[in-house]
């Protein structure tokens, strides 16, 4: 790993013909210990958003002993790097022989749900030799909430309907050493109302039941902060919580967690990307749609850039990207706010691409290669420095009726 103060001057250094992620471990390390502190319970990582070894180990070091895996392959991973860290697999539906692996092989003890067949399956792949069932699970039944506040739904493919939660959770309680109950708002959930809405939910489907629960976990959805996406900061979020569940109906010993992937990892990178050429306000970019910019290319997502080349006007003006495949679909309509006079062999550095990223390169089209640098100046924006004007107005300010 090569340090640099920053990405100027990584281009003055090695002026790149491909693509370079750039890593700010203190960024993701004060993300950690912000969560650690500050939300009133565990904080999981939620590998998916950013599967990088060298990241678990820094987000370990400050303080994160529990993952979110969602695939045996993420299991294995993180268990490779971190062989003391609780590993919880919270993808709802899972094969057998992958819970079998996780159960036997690599002590998981968590794992998600929301069907009686899933149900069945981790009871049968993880009985014991004599066919009696494991006496240690730990289970989360997923429900199913709405994602209107969020950015990026997750509400249609997972989550048991409340309608249909009780004869889950009472199954499900039968075989559990501990019963939580679990969902997700949705990704970029941009007000604290999102999770007490949810968390009315969790209530509903808890006095249905009339099961006694011992985890509350309320998944990810924290908010990073991007052009035109300012959300409110996450201290009304973990208080907005705290209130919540402080009121369900739960046993007293209960746990409180959280499964944040965005928000532990979206100020560990950004790239830094070539002009290749320009046609007016267009301009053809080495990395896109296939690299660590799908979300820019597929949603439409709006990342901050600066121009790193020097002598460049201070006036700016909207642009969008074409990536380097060859097809239209490699393309990025922003806008990215860059100067009027950007030219092909120009280095931009785009940021805030820790989550959903980096993590996303393919090698489609014969393109994806990037070196890894680390640089020790700021991220873009931040959650976590305290230097942030405050957005807060009178609809974002939560208050519980
Ligand atoms: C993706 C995912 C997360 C992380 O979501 P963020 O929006 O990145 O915080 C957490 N839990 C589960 C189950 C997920 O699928």
């Amino acid at each position: 790993m090569h340090h640099f103060p920053d990405a100027s001057a990584v281009v003055r250094a090695l002026s790149p013909d491909e693509p370079v992620i750039i890593n700010r471990p203190h960024a993701a390390a004060r993300a950690a210990r912000f969560f650690v502190e500050k939300f009133p319970g565990t904080s999981l990582y939620a590998v998916k958003a950013n599967p990088s070894p060298e990241l678990f180990k820094v987000l370990w070091d400050a303080g994160i002993t529990h993952y979110d895996v969602a695939s045996i392959a993420e299991v294995r991973l993180v268990r490779a790097t971190l062989p003391e860290a609780v590993l919880c697999f919270m993808h709802p539906v899972k094969s057998k022989s992958a819970i079998a692996e996780a159960y036997l092989v690599h002590g998981v003890r968590t794992f998600s749900l929301d069907s009686h067949d899933e149900l069945a399956k981790i009871v049968t792949a993880t009985a014991q030799a004599d066919g009696s069932a494991a006496e240690d699970l730990r289970l989360c039944v997923r429900l199913r909430v709405s994602s209107e506040y969020s950015e990026l739904s997750l509400a249609s493919k997972f989550g048991i309907d409340l309608a249909d939660a009780a004869p889950l959770l009472q199954a499900t309680r039968q075989v559990a050493d501990w019963l939580g109950v679990c969902f997700h708002v949705g990704s970029q959930a941009m007000t604290p109302f999102a999770f007490v809405q949810a968390l009315e939910r969790v209530r509903a489907a808890i006095v249905v039941a009339a099961v006694t629960v011992d985890i509350i976990d309320v998944g990810g959805g924290f908010p990073s902060i991007y052009p035109g996406m300012e959300p409110p900061p996450l201290e009304d979020y973990f208080g907005a919580i705290h209130r919540a569940a402080e009121s369900l109906p739960v046993s007293y010993s209960s746990e409180l967690w959280c499964e944040p992937g965005r928000a532990l990892c979206a100020e560990y990178n950004s790239l830094v990307v070539r002009v290749e050429k320009t046609r007016d306000d267009e301009l053809y970019i080495n990395d896109g749609a296939y690299g660590a910019l799908y979300d820019a290319a597929h949603v439409g997502w709006r990342f901050p850039v600066r121009c790193l080349s020097e002598g460049r006007s201070e006036q700016l003006k909207p642009c969008s990207f074409y990536g380097p495949t060859c097809d239209d679909a490699d393309y990025m309509e922003g806008p990215f706010l860059l100067p009027v006079d950007m030219q092909a062999g120009d280095y931009i550095e785009i940021g805030m691409l820790g989550a959903y990223g980096a993590a996303m390169k393919t090698a489609f089209n014969g393109f994806g290669q990037a070196a890894a640098i680390e640089t020790g100046d700021e991220p873009m924006a931040s959650q976590y420095m305290g230097n942030r004007r405050d957005p807060r107005t009178s609809d974002n300010v939560v208050s519980l009726r």
